[in-house]
């Protein structure tokens, strides 16, 4: 059985798959651990496979392969790689996020490596580059080799493929589309990363949630709601979201030269009926030479995408 795990700044879960197989099965999930030392959220991963692999009947030491997708960013020390993310390691996000913990970083690769040793393959990858590698296998990427995955979730994040490979960066870091400026040093609200006008503090879900609140619509799912309802000003405030959004994405297909980009997460996902067309035209209204039959399409792994990311690292 190959294991793979997924880790959220809410949640981790872990399944078991057999060779060739792309069901999951085992599955377990858990609000993803902010609590003791550093190493917890591994310690929470072994342990949580250890359980399905005793529902499997067979011990942990079974395991022939093991595909981690992670929210990131990274960061990479002696043993590996480390997840520096502010929404899990409390000493990044401030005391005003209230997160039980000081973690500034919290070890992933190295204790996986100590336990499972050499012999078992061990790939850990930022999770859209993991959802990227399984839209390309199984989704809406089958065959095209210049292409990207963009979520539009609570955050924005993006995987990037060129000629066939996809791009990992020094530190697996590729794709951290979300933090790019959208706007200038002095304009926009403040990003979870600290960042003044990214993309993610424009348009994310969070984003939405914080700057329209105040206009009656609660969330995302409220606002999106009375845009296709018709109400005027959820409908003007949804279109600048997408343009905003539309801009960052000709942003990626003009710095790589792109085919096609694949689209998913809770927030496009749930309204992409509305969201794909108004994308799709403020791509096309910029540079024909590089955007002429540029297509954006819904991830064809449709909401599963996160469930097949990490088994997409194993196949
Ligand atoms: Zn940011």
């Amino acid at each position: 059985m190959r294991a793979c795990v997924d880790i959220g700044g809410t949640k981790l879960a872990v399944s078991l798959a057999a060779p060739g197989s792309r069901q999951l099965l085992h599955r377990r999930a858990e609000p993803t651990e902010k609590r003791g030392a550093p190493d917890a959220v591994a310690r929470q991963i072994l342990r949580l496979l250890g359980e399905a692999c005793a529902e499997a009947g067979m011990g942990l030491d079974r395991i022939s392969g093991v595909g981690v997708s992670s929210c990131g960013p990274f960061v990479v020390r002696a043993g590996g790689i480390e997840v520096s993310t502010p929404n899990i390691c409390g000493g990044l996000a401030g005391a005003d996020q209230g997160l039980p913990n000081d973690w500034t970083a919290f070890p992933l690769e190295a204790p996986l490596r100590a336990h499972f040793g050499a012999g078992v393959p061990l790939r850990v990858e930022n999770d859209c580059v993991a959802a990227l590698e399984a839209e390309r296998r199984w989704g809406a990427l089958q065959g095209v080799d210049d292409c990207a995955y963009l979520t539009w979730s609570t955050g924005i994040g993006m995987g990037l493929c060129v000629g066939g490979r996809v791009l990992r960066g020094k530190n697996g870091n590729a794709g951290h589309g979300g933090h790019t400026f959208a706007s200038g040093p002095a304009e926009g609200p403040t990003c979870g990363c600290g960042n003044v006008g990214d993309l993610e503090s424009l348009v994310s879900g969070t984003a939405m949630a914080r700057r329209f609140g105040a206009q009656g619509f609660a969330d995302a799912t409220t606002l999106l709601g009375a845009a296709k309802a018709g109400n005027a000003r959820a409908g003007a405030i949804v279109d600048e979201l997408c343009r905003i959004l539309g801009r960052g994405l000709f942003n990626v297909i003009a710095l790589l030269d792109l085919q096609a980009v694949s689209l998913g997460g809770s927030v496009f996902w749930h309204h992409r009926e509305h969201l794909l067309p108004r994308l799709q035209a403020e791509v096309a209204a910029h540079l024909p030479a590089l955007t002429r039959g540029v297509e954006l399409r819904p991830a064809g792994l449709r909401d599963a995408v996160g469930d097949f990311a990490a088994l997409a690292l194993l196949e």
